[in-house]
Order: structure tokens, then C-alpha cells, then sequence
């Protein structure tokens, strides 16, 4: 890998201080040390299980670039770094699920967030009307290669079936 591929930047997350202080992570020692140092430890955790190895946790976190198109309170939607059509946007839930099933196994009515999401991307990128393609792709099997959860959507050509 080159140094200006993405995958390699920022550094990845070291400490667990480091952790706590990215997110404004703060023991409560005045009241409960212990239980509170516990507390902020497992949040910390929980982040650093997150973004030490999922680029698009990391693009949540704006550690790595991307162009965002559209955002909500639970999804974020960016140009894909290498488009298979004119419009090729993914909506990605801000939260860690790995795949689509984790998504409808998870909050209620995230799901439908991210495909209203998508169709405001459609609408917006101007191809709502001639059609556009949303496609999940679910597992290694299906060509899935970031397991975290997103959707394309794909507009802007003819676009063939079946998609291979
Ligand atoms: P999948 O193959 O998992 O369905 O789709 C992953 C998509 O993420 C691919 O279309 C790939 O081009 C895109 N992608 C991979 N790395 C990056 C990145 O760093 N930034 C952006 N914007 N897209 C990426
Ligand atoms: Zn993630």
C-alpha cells in the first residue's frame, strides 16, 4: 500500500486515554471512582472495538475524508472512493452494525432511515425520476468487502441485470 492510501491513515488508536479523550469520555471520580473508572472504560472500549479496525467508523468520526452528500441523526451518506456509476453514494449507519441483517436485527426503524435516506440522495443527485439502483451487499458470498453496514446507491447510466 502507498502512503496516501486511506486505509492507512489516521494511526490507529493506542490507549484507552486516547479513547477517552477523543470522545469526551470523563470518569466520574467524585462520586463512584471505581464504578465510574469502570464505566468510561468499557464506553472506551466499545469505541476503540469500533474504530481501531472499521474505516467507515472511522469516516463517522471524521478521521478519514469523505464526501458527504447527506447525514440524519443515525446515518451518513458519502461518495464512494471508486464509483461504478455517474451517482454512487453510501448510506451508512453512524452506529457499528456489520451488514444489512444486523441493521433490521438492531434500532427500530433504522432500516428506514438509511433507504429514506437514499431516496433524498436520489432525488438530490437528480436521478430519482430515470431510476436509480440501491444494493446491499451481505456478506463475503455477495461481495461485501466493509463490514459496516451500507447501502448504495448507484444512478446515472443504464444499469444491467442480472448485476453479476
Ligand atoms: P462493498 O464491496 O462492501 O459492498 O462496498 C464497499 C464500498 O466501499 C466499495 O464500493 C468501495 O469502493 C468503498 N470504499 C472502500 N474504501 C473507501 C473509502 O476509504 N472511502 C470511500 N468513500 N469509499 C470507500
Ligand atoms: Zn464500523
Amino acid at each position: 500500500m502507498t502512503q496516501s492510501c486511506p486505509r492507512r491513515w489516521p494511526r490507529p488508536i493506542v490507549s484507552y486515554a486516547e479513547v477517552l479523550h477523543r470522545h469526551n469520555i470523563r470518569p466520574n471520580l467524585c462520586l463512584q471512582p471505581a464504578t465510574g473508572y469502570r464505566l468510561a472504560t468499557a464506553a472506551a472500549a466499545r469505541v476503540l472495538a469500533v474504530e481501531t479496525d472499521c474505516l467507515f467508523c472511522k469516516i463517522v468520526a471524521k478521521e478519514i475524508p469523505a464526501e458527504i452528500v447527506h447525514e440524519t441523526d443515525r446515518t451518513l451518506a458519502f461518495r464512494d472512493i471508486n464509483p461504478q456509476a455517474p451517482t454512487h453514494v453510501l448510506v451508512i449507519t453512524k452506529g457499528h452494525h456489520a451488514d444489512a441483517g444486523a441493521v433490521a436485527d438492531a434500532d427500530e426503524g433504522l432500516a428506514d432511515e438509511m433507504l429514506k435516506a437514499a431516496r433524498t440522495i436520489a432525488r438530490k443527485e437528480g436521478v430519482a425520476e430515470e431510476g436509480y439502483r440501491l444494493v446491499f451487499n451481505t456478506g463475503a458470498a455477495a461481495g461485501q468487502t466493509v463490514f459496516h453496514a451500507h447501502l448504495h446507491v448507484l444512478g446515472g447510466r443504464d444499469l444491467r441485470w442480472p448485476p453479476g
